[in-house]
């Protein structure tokens, strides 16, 4: 995703330690107490201008939703989103997906969320794609024995590329959807790629995979 640069952006961010959390690996292992309560906490790793995980936050208020956001001109984008979401189950983490492992303890999130992850569709690229082995290792440690990756995208290449990398990891794909749109699926939170591609006429491809025990 590109943006304009916003050199005002990074001010907004700190602005907002509410919402923005400063200092993240300090609460390693303690999240439940950030959101002061015990419910499962579900992270979206690429969430864009935030739309899917304020959405998810307003809908579900029995999960605790934490959007992560590596770019610091689309971050400040969701904080816009998350501020009008008015709901006390949302945080943003501005950081790189790759290092959950520093900001979480073993088994501390409950589902991951990737959605319309860029493709990298260079082959010399393949270890920045979202659902490459390396990320994969990472995710594990985080998610419980059978935590599972919710993932959904319009690109055809790196949806094939995603569900060998899943099986070639040893995690058993549940479900996988090749046109989600045009089947019953209740409760599908659309985010802003899914809504642009979507209205072009892409099919969007879906898979729940889980870490096997
Ligand atoms: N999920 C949103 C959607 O579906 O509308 C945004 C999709 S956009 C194509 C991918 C987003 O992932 C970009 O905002 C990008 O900055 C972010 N991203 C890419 N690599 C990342 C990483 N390693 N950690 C966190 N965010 C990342």
């Amino acid at each position: 995703m590109r943006l304009r640069n916003k050199p005002w952006a990074k001010d907004t961010l700190l602005a907002h330690p509410e919402m923005v959390i400063q200092n993240p690996e300090e609460w390693k292992g303690r999240w439940k107490e950030r959101f002061g309560n015990d419910h499962p906490i579900h992270i979206e790793i690429g969430s864009g201008k935030g739309q899917f995980v304020s959405e998810m936050a307003k809908k579900n208020p029995e999960i605790n939703y934490i959007g992560i956001e590596i770019q610091t001109s689309v971050i400040v984008v969701a904080l816009e989103k998350a501020l009008a979401a008015e709901v006390p189950n949302l945080q943003l983490l501005h950081i790189d997906g790759g290092t959950v492992t520093d900001y979480f303890a073993d088994g501390e999130v409950d589902r991951i969320y990737l959605n319309f992850s860029d493709p990298w569709p260079k082959k010399r690229h393949a270890k920045r794609r979202l659902t490459h082995a390396d990320f994969l290792k990472a995710y594990e440690q985080v998610l419980p024995l059978e935590g599972e990756i919710h993932f959904k995208t319009d690109n055809r290449g790196l949806f094939e590329y995603s569900l060998a990398s899943f099986s070639q990891f040893g995690m058993i794909l549940k479900q996988v959807w090749l046109d989600l749109h045009q089947v019953e699926f209740e409760g599908n939170v659309m985010t802003e790629y899914e809504e642009k591609f979507s209205a072009k006429g892409h099919p969007i491809y879906r898979v729940e995979a889980i870490f096997p025990k």
